[in-house]
């Protein structure tokens, strides 16, 4: 097994080497190809397909199966996830594709990623299939797994893995973390006692708001081979273009998702202090009252079973975290009126944005906002949110 524990540029940009096929090329040659000529058996010893090791190909024969950039990606993905990666169409095809492999009894989850409880309701409706929902504080039973989220969306705030893995093992259970929030180097779920890693490529791994990609990363190649298996016959490959993205962005993630956290954790500090003045004074140029609360892993402190976040996120905090605004209206213009961050939903990308979550989550309150930061200038972000925040106050709704 792969034992990288810190985030190397080495093995983002050169992880694949085993599985190169490119002739001169430099960068990969994207290729669209969704079949392969076959070898010709009157001029070469020819491997049975049975022989064909998936993860390592000598050849591909339709792109349903294997490809040689999602090849090459799932290699990088191993190198720096400390086990066998597995690359999907999207965050929630591989949550889909765990529910497929683990075919719990009972699924432990609360709160979270509000698409990834929709995954488990499809899932649900398979016939035959008598899956119960229970919380992760809910007594743990044989046969449950448990499905943690960490850093949590939208708020960014972190669960302590090592308590929940070691609940869940008590019983035989197993340990989902869901680590789309806390990417290498910031997190590693395998340290504490995941059983399975899962991630939205989309987010961090991608990086440039440009790409639909899933990731679970197993710890031996048997598991490994049996979700390959499965990807193969319920369809859910990555694309061959939303590969080569994704081989592409991530040779830059171990300068991106530093720079990123260590922006974010500098604005958490800066909008939390603004929170904590009151209403009538002003800090930094921002009156008080406005921000009601910021949530962020590093202002989390201890709880009290004594664990504090510091312990898991060895990498830096979570670049992406949320603010409560006063009312519903500063929340729903706020967004509007920056210049650098973009009002959008998702995260992860090179570029800052600003969601009022309701936007996207129905459930959630109207006065929250979720911020996901890019790579620019913390002072800009920082001038950019000031602005806003000066200005929101006085706005007059269109009627
Ligand atoms: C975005 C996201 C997902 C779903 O990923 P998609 O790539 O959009 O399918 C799952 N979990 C978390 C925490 C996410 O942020």
């Amino acid at each position: 097994m792969p034992s990288s524990k810190i985030l190397k540029g080495t093995d983002l940009v050169h992880g694949d080497e085993v599985v190169r096929d490119n002739g001169s090329h430099v960068a990969p040659a994207i290729s669209v190809s969704t079949t392969f000529r076959a070898p010709n058996p009157l001029v070469e010893d020819v491997p049975s397909w049975d022989n064909v090791e998936l993860r390592n190909p000598t050849r591909h024969v339709y792109s349903r199966y294997t490809q040689q950039v999602s090849t090459r990606a799932e290699h990088v993905l191993s190198r720096i996830l400390d086990g066998y990666a597995l690359t999907y169409a999207s965050g929630l095809a591989a949550s889909y594709a765990a529910l497929v492999f683990y075919q719990p009894k009972r699924v432990a989850i609360s709160e979270g990623y509000h698409g990834c409880h929709a995954t488990i309701e499809v899932y649900k409706k398979t016939k035959g299939v008598d899956l119960q929902i229970i919380g992760l504080d809910d007594e743990f039973r044989p046969g449950d797994l448990c499905w943690l989220e960490t850093p949590l969306n939208p708020t960014g705030e972190s669960r302590d893995i090592q308590y929940y893995a070691d609940r869940i093992h008590k019983v035989g259970g197993k340990l989902l973390v869901d680590s789309t929030f806390g990417p290498p180097p910031l997190q590693y779920p395998f340290k504490f006692g995941a059983d399975c890693v899962m991630h939205s490529g989309t987010k961090y791994f991608g990086g440039h708001s440009d790409l639909l990609c899933g990731v679970l990363v197993v710890k031996t190649l048997e598991e490994w081979n049996v979700l390959q298996h499965d990807r193969t016959f319920l369809g859910s490959m990555m694309g061959s273009l939303e590969a080569w993205l994704l081989l592409r962005s991530l040779r830059t993630l171990h300068l991106r998702v530093p720079k990123q956290s260590e922006t974010a954790a500098t604005l958490a500090q800066w909008l939390n202090a603004i929170a904590s003045t009151p209403k009538g004074q002003s800090y930094d140029g921002v009156p008080g009252g406005i921000i009601t609360k910021v949530w962020h892993s590093s202002l989390q402190g201890t709880d009290a079973r004594g664990f504090n976040p510091r312990k898991q996120m060895e990498g830096g905090w979570n670049a992406t975290f949320a603010i409560l605004v006063e009312n519903g209206e500063y929340a729903t213009y706020l967004p509007h009126m920056l210049k650098y961050f973009v009002p959008a939903t998702s995260l992860g990308g090179v570029e800052s944005l600003i969601e009022r979550r309701k936007d996207s989550d129905p459930g959630a309150d109207s006065r929250l906002l979720r911020l996901s930061i890019g790579v620019e200038d913390v002072e800009d972000l920082k001038e950019d949110l000031r602005q806003g925040l000066q200005k929101v106050t006085k706005v007059k709704a269109k009627l």
